[in-house]
């Protein structure tokens, strides 16, 4: 930890305090840890280690958020997805998981004592009653882009905006691969069955801790059937009739553009 360079990341409850620009980003983060510090010793938590950056986290109440930073400001992580690029939002997207990991082991879940760091600089707590130990928990979750010939499927889920389409999305069940739970997501939320699921990339999600793992696949049959609970409406859109789609920064984002560009007419 001492050769490490300390960035530190302000929380007000779910926002966090980033550079205004990426230019300098780190060492804003580092000009804030030290400020901090010198103001109140006890005042980080340590988070964790990042290439040669270790990664603290502290929190004021959203009373103290007006006494931001120079050049500096609040936002919520999802804003934080589109308004920075990769390297950035990964560096934010570890330290909520982190934070949000700390916050929720900080007592044993087998006998409730207060546990402990395993090791310094490890991403581990420990019992120091029954030895538990406890690493952060990512849960994988499947993203599917679903297409049928010349044309993608969008579905409104029941906590998107009232105009929003997306791609079918879901967590994985205990038990399964993430192509089973790809087939069953689509069984469950549109009624139609799919085959040729190819991976395609992933993306850390951390609201609070999923892993989002992207996929394709091709219609093979049935008629779309929403379920009525988590998805309200779905249906096939060509590149020419495309409703709201999601915002910059998120792989659905990413997957849906690809496909418009590889769809549309020349
Ligand atoms: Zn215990």
């Amino acid at each position: 930890m001492e050769n490490t360079k300390p960035l530190g990341f302000l929380f007000s409850e779910d926002r966090i305090l980033l550079p205004e620009r990426e230019e300098r980003f780190r060492e804003k983060l580092v000009e804030l840890f030290e400020k901090k510090r010198r103001e109140e010793e006890t005042f980080w938590h340590y988070g964790g280690k990042y290439g040669d950056c270790g990664l603290f986290w502290g929190e004021i109440p959203p009373s103290s958020e007006n006494m931001a930073e120079e050049s500096m400001h609040f936002v919520n992580l999802r804003d934080a997805a589109t308004l920075y690029g990769y390297s950035c939002f990964s560096l934010a997207t570890k330290i909520t998981h982190l934070r949000h990991w700390q916050k929720r082991t900080r007592f044993c879940g087998a006998c409730g004592t207060p546990t402990i760091p395993l090791k310094k600089e490890e991403h581990a707590r420990t019992c120091p009653q029954c030895g538990n130990i406890f690493y952060p928990q990512i849960s994988p979750a499947v993203i599917v882009r679903i297409e049928k010939k010349g044309s993608i499927l969008l579905a409104r889920n029941a906590r998107f905006p009232a105009t929003m389409r997306s791609l079918i999305a879901g967590f994985v069940d205990p038990g399964e691969s993430l192509e089973d739970a790809v087939r069953r997501e689509i069984r469950e939320e549109v009624g139609i069955s799919v085959k040729d699921i190819t991976y395609y990339d992933s993306q850390p999600w951390p609201f609070p801790d999923s892993l989002m793992v992207g996929f394709t696949a091709q219609w093979k049959e049935g008629e779309i059937l929403v379920d009525n609970d988590e998805i309200l409406e779905a249906g096939w859109f060509s590149p020419e009739e495309l409703p709201e789609l999601p915002r910059s920064g998120s792989i659905a984002y990413k997957m849906i553009q690809q496909w418009i560009l590889q769809n549309k007419p020349s």
